[in-house]
This record gives C-alpha cells, structure tokens and sequence, in this order.
C-alpha cells in the first residue's frame, strides 16, 4: 500500500490488545508490514485476518517477552520473514497496583520481568537491524517507540512498583537516545494517561474498584488515540524526533 511507512517494516509487541493491537492497525494503514508479537496467538492471528482485509501486510508472532530466548526469536523472525526492520513499538506491559506494605512480590516480578525486562530484550535483539535500516532503509531513518505512562513521570502511593518500572523505562529511553541518535536511529516516549483497555482486567478486585472509580465521570482515552501519537511519531520526517509525548485525556487531573 503506498502510505508514508510503505516498504518498511514493524514490530509491536503486546499487539494482542489494547494500545498495541490499534498500533498495529494503525501502522499497516501507513504502508508498514508488521510483526505483532503477543502471547495470545488466536488474537494475533484474527488482527492478521483485519489487517489483510484492509489491504495491509502482518505476521503473528507467539512469544513470551519474559523469556530472553523468545524475545530474540521473535526479532529474528520478523526480520526473516518481513526482510527488515524498521520501527519497534515495545508496547507490552503489565500493571499491577497495590501498597507495597504486605504486597505479593510475585506481582513486583511480573511486572518487573516484563515491562523492564521484556523491554530490554526486545530492544537489544532489535537494535542492529535498526541501525541497519537507518542506513540502508527507504526511509534512512529507524524508530524505537517505548510505551511508558504517565506514571513514568509522576510517583503514587498505589503505584510504587509500576511508577519503579515506567521511570525506568524513560531512563533507559533518554540514555539510549543520547548514544544513537545521531545514527538516525530515534528512539521515543509515549506516556498515556487513562486508556480503555485491558490492563486493570489483571488487578485484584478490591484494588481494581479503587483504580476504576479514581476516574469515574472522566472521559478516557481509546487505544486509538495512542496509536495515533505513535504513529504521528514514526512518520515525522528524518531530521525531526518526537523524544517525548505526554498524551492524558482532557479531564484527566
Ligand atoms: P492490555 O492489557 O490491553 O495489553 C497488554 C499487552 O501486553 C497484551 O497484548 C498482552 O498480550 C501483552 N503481554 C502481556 N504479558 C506479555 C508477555 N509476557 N509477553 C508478551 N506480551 C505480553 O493493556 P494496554 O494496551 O493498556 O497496555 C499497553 C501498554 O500501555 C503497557 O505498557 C501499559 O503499561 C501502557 N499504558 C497503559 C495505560 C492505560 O490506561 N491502559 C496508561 C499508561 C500506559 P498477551 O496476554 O496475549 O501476551
């Protein structure tokens, strides 16, 4: 399809739901081929089937991003199947809200294990065939878009593990930005505020009451509306790099 990503190539991991299944939609309407990495293969498998409809181009990739091994797998499989890589998403994340007073660390881990993690390992396998394309690619330029939150800026008691892994990621981002940016290869924070998606399906009952009525009577955001901001991102001409974007909805205090 002849939109401004046409001819090149993109992962978004956690494309299953949420902000990375309409990332992904929104990529291959802008002429990407891409990669949906997930857990959840019938998912992927039925986004492939839209995708194909619309006239676009995608894979299902299964991998638990937990797992070094199926991170890299994952990488080296778009890149064998699709030819390249252009723009990574590292959309997939977990939130588990909570006291940390008597929490259950099995939650720290999970979260831990993939928001940080995961995250590292995708952006370490991926990272060569970035630096690639913004030398070789139709484009001449290479994005690495990370999924933070506005909780990778801001700390809340409820929050400590989550905001310890959301700042974590905007460290990683800037630093990493510092060292290859003159590459051309940009590498980018999306922080969104409240999403309609399935991310507080995960949280105990009583703390997921809490976290839904924190927002009632605020009109929140669609997945949509982030993966526009991506989107927006990834298509800038070379010589502009969108490093941050703050997206909350409007009522959102
Ligand atoms: P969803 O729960 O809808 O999506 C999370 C995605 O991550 C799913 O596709 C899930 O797929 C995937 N995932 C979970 N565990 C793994 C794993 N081990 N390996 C691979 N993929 C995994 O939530 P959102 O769309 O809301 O979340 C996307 C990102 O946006 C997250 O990083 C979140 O922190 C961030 N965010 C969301 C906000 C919101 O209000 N919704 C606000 C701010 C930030 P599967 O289960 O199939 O593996």
């Amino acid at each position: 399809s002849a939109g401004t990503l046409s001819g090149t190539v993109a992962l978004v991991t956690g494309a299953s739901s949420g902000i990375g299944a309409a990332t992904g939609r929104e990529l291959a309407r802008q002429g990407a081929a891409v990669a949906l990495v997930a857990r959840r293969k019938d998912r992927l498998e039925r986004l492939v089937g839209e995708i194909e409809a619309d006239g676009g181009r995608a894979i299902a990739l299964a991998a638990d991003l937990t797992e070094q091994e199926q991170a890299i797998g994952a990488v080296e499989r778009a890149v064998a199947e699709l030819g390249r890589l252009d723009t990574v998403v590292n959309n997939a994340g977990v939130m588990l809200l909570g006291p940390i007073l008597d929490a259950p660390t099995s939650e720290w881990d999970r979260m831990i294990s993939l928001n940080l993690q995961g995250l590292l390992y995708v952006s370490h396998a991926a990272l060569p065939h970035l630096v690639a394309a913004a030398e070789t690619g139709p484009r001449q330029v290479a994005d690495l878009v990370n999924i933070s939150s506005v909780a990778g800026r801001r700390a809340l008691s409820m929050s400590g593990i989550y905001n310890l892994t959301k700042f974590g990621v905007n460290a990683f981002t800037e630093a990493l930005r510092q060292e290859i940016t003159t590459r051309h290869v940009r590498v980018s924070v999306v922080e969104p505020g409240a999403v309609t998606t399935e991310l507080t399906d995960h949280l105990r009952p009583e703390i997921r009451e809490n976290a839904r009525s924190a927002f009632a009577g605020v009109e929140i955001l669609v997945a949509e509306d982030i993966a526009d901001g991506v989107a927006y991102i990834v298509t800038r001409p070379r010589r502009v790099a969108i490093n941050e974007l703050l997206i909350r909805p409007t009522e959102q205090i």
